[in-house]
């Protein structure tokens, strides 16, 4: 008889690099070990350049499409994040439907999947008749965890998570101040709360769910979720980690930031990013820049313009800043520092200077995927959360295992300064987070080998689309 197709799998990335970046991973894992094909679904609103170019740089056998546009324009100027993209999803759901039927005509269709914001993208995928949908956080377990809890904490927590006296504790989890739970969640009053609460339903709806974390970062969160099965919930299988690698992102010619690095001694030098959509208050960013200068290390540094406004800018959907970010910099800032620091405007080729040799630290926003870009590499971060589950990340790294040291509050030049030589050459809080990062690193890495965690774990998975 003919060969069998090869399995097709249809991937819902919703807005923002840290949605499409690990989605893409995950289908570049299932076609190098499971021979599948994957189509990413990704809409209108995220055309950025750097979206493009990423999606342009994908291996033959993952293809992508753009949804059709829909139209936003009742949402209030203000509208967060988290409630664009919702509706972008839910006004989306016959296109999606569309595109699947269609997908299955010439393909073999094992599987659906959509991150966290794309719940609504289910119901695309049942009148599609695509067998498996499966939920991919692109986060940890501890959001997981917290989502899964969210009905019972809407019906009990009284007020606002801010003002709570003690910290929320989930099973397994590192107890997390309410002022650091996931933002959309800081106002109950704001849409974006209520979408949450649909998400954290429309999670339940899953065949599986697939985290993008390692049981060694959060491990006693990882026992909770696999051994206590409850009703009702799907099975939780940590792939993890999934991140770029640099091969996926080589440019010619090499990016000067690169070659600066290739000047530098090993790991001397300090990356300072804050994701795809963080951007500080102008005040921040004048106290990052002197604290930097203060601290007396090489430094890296994503600039961006900063935003009085909030902390997720407009970069979040189209990662170049508007204006020139270089002139919120403090006077002289740029000349007195030209021998040690190295200055990119709004994006760089991060996972090539966090796996560089010069990069010794990373004072990171905690995005999920900086942070595991850092640990696969060995880098210990300070960490300056702004947004999301940036703050709950932040307690987690800092409380739970010791991969990061937070920078103190209030946030001024002698801290920042303070916590960045304590990370690149402390002998005490320093000595012992590399440390911790250098353990993660080997059981990250061991994890994605034949036999390890990760991969049985996607194999696990995988082994039902023949059933
Ligand atoms: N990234 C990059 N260059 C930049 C900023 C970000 O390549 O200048 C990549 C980074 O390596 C990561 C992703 O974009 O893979 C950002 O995801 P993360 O979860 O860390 O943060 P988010 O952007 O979602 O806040």
């Amino acid at each position: 008889g003919s060969p069998a197709r090869p399995p097709h799998v249809a991937m819902l990335a919703t807005p923002g690099m840290g949605h499409l970046i690990p989605l893409a991973e995950l289908a570049r894992r299932l076609a190098s070990r499971h021979g599948a094909t994957a189509t990413l679904l990704t809409f209108a609103s995220t055309a950025s350049a750097t979206q493009r170019a990423f999606l342009a740089s994908l291996p033959p056998g993952i293809a992508s499409l753009r949804l059709p546009p829909v139209d936003l324009s009742d949402l209030p100027r203000g509208a967060a994040i988290e409630t664009r993209m919702s509706e972008e999803t839910a006004r989306s759901v016959p296109a999606i439907a569309e595109a699947l039927t269609k997908m299955k005509e010439t393909t073999r269709l094992v599987a659906f999947v959509t991150d966290i914001f794309g719940t609504d993208a289910f119901d695309a995928a049942r009148a599609a008749g695509v067998g498996r949908r499966y939920l991919f956080n692109p986060t940890n377990l501890h959001m997981l965890a917290l989502l899964l809890r969210l009905p019972e904490l809407d019906a009990t927590v009284p007020g606002e998570f801010r003002d709570l006296a003690e910290p929320v504790r989930l099973p397994g989890c590192v107890p997390i101040p309410g002022s650091a739970i996931l933002s959309p969640l800081q106002d109950k009053g704001d849409p974006c709360y209520r979408w949450m609460l649909h998400h954290a339903a429309g999670c339940r709806e899953a065949d599986a769910i697939l985290v993008n974390s390692f049981d060694a970062v959060e491990p006693e969160a990882a026992a909770v979720l696999r051994q206590q099965q409850e009703p009702g919930r799907p099975p939780v299988y940590n792939v993890g980690p999934l991140i770029l690698t640099e091969t996926d992102t080589k440019s010619s010619p090499r990016a000067a930031c690169l070659e600066w690095l290739d000047r530098q001694p090993a790991r001397s030098v300090i990356f300072v990013s804050f994701g795809s959509g963080g951007a500080l208050r102008t005040e921040q960013m004048r106290e990052l820049a002197l604290g930097l200068e203060l601290s007396g290390q090489r430094f890296l540094w994503v600039v961006r313009s900063p935003s009085d406004q909030g902390a997720v800018s407009d970069n979040y959907y189209d990662a170049e800043s508007k204006e020139d970010p270089f002139v919120f910099l403090p006077e002289g800032f740029v000349e007195r520092t030209k021998d040690v620091g190295f200055l990119v405007s709004s994006w760089a080729p991060q996972i090539g200077v966090i796996a560089h040799e010069a990069t010794g630290g990373f004072l990171t926003h905690c995005g999920w995927n900086s942070t595991l870009e850092s640990l696969v590499h060995g880098v210990p971060m300070v960490a300056w959360p702004l947004y999301a589950e940036q703050h709950q990340n932040a307690v987690m790294l800092a409380e739970g295992i010791g991969a990061v040291i937070p920078v103190p509050e209030p946030k001024r030049k002698e801290t920042v300064a303070g916590v960045v030589k304590e990370l690149m050459a402390g002998e005490q809080k320093g000595a012992a987070v590399r440390a911790t990062v250098a353990e993660l690193q080997k059981a990250a890495l061991e994890g994605l080998r034949e036999g390890g965690a990760a991969t049985t774990a996607l194999a696990e998975v995988v082994e039902k689309w023949a059933t």
